[in-house]
């Protein structure tokens, strides 16, 4: 076990004692040891650093933290009322701006909509990796959606509820969820009471197969969209930069309508 000592300014007889994730001892000694200290405590210290920095990047006697990064996000998605109002809060707002778009449409209209963490909560996919003490993996990303058990945002069924009331509506789901999650994720959508025949579905083939992409599909009704045609994009749903056209003509609370996701993402990095 690593010990390193580390003169602190004090008492001699005075002696704190912290543990590190290392599995080692900081003893901060105070007293006069100052002289001590002044031949060898700066050398000392930066060894206990470097050590330190070491262990934590090969794992040496790391024990699993006792809470996850994500609990208190996590809490807060599956707790709080502030969450909650937060979604429906957004989709109250989205229905006053795409009902009447969509009514003054005379051809094919879409919204387009990520679905997780937009449509789709996993919540306890989250809870279950804490529990396991492990993080996201492809794997289990992959064996959660096969389940077919993720929830609802708030707000989401009542807003995709009352966008099939107007003419002429279709919802296309713009989801990073792989080509062979599909049949299990229409199986959740069904289950939640959220899907219908006439939604398409355009998720991702490969890794190359980006977001941006699809939603250039969308837009020009090319290549997964030709068989639909054109349509025009009423507005655009997702809890992530990603989840939107780079395109300085939309606008936040017009076109374009973000979700909290406070668990995870790119901005995590
Ligand atoms: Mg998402």
């Amino acid at each position: 076990m690593l010990e390193t000592r580390i003169n602190h300014r004090g008492t001699e007889n005075t002696e704190e004692t912290k543990s590190l994730c290392l599995g080692g001892k900081i003893h901060l000694r105070t007293g006069k040891e100052t002289r001590l200290f002044l031949l060898i405590g700066f050398n000392a210290r930066v060894k206990a650093i470097y050590l330190f920095i070491l262990g934590c990047l090969f794992g040496i006697g790391c024990a699993a933290p006792q809470t996850a990064p994500f609990a208190t996000a996590l809490d807060w998605v599956t707790q709080s009322s502030e969450y909650r109002a937060v979604c429906q809060q957004t989709y109250a707002a989205a229905w006053e701006k795409v009902a009447p778009a969509a009514r003054s449409e005379a051809g094919p209209w879409v919204i387009v909509m990520d679905l997780d963490e937009t449509v789709l909560g996993n919540a306890q996919y989250q809870r279950e990796l804490a529990a396991r003490g492990e993080g996201h993996s492809q794997a289990a990303w992959a064996a959660w959606v096969e389940r077919s058990d993720a929830g609802l945002v708030p707000g989401a069924k009542e807003f995709i509820t009352k966008v099939r009331t107007l003419p002429r509506a279709r919802i296309v789901f713009l989801s990073n969820r792989y080509t062979t999650g599909l049949d299990a994720t229409r199986a959740n959508l069904k289950k939640l009471g959220l899907t219908t025949d006439s939604d398409i579905f355009l998720l991702r083939r490969e890794k190359a197969d980006t977001k941006a992409i699809r939603q250039r599909e969308v837009l020009e009704g090319s290549r997964r969209m030709a068989p639909y045609g054109a349509h025009r994009v009423v507005a655009w749903f997702g809890d992530a930069a990603h989840d939107f056209p780079d395109d300085p003509k939309l606008k936040w609370g017009t076109e374009k309508f973000m979700l909290p996701n406070p668990v995870y993402g790119r901005w995590g990095k």
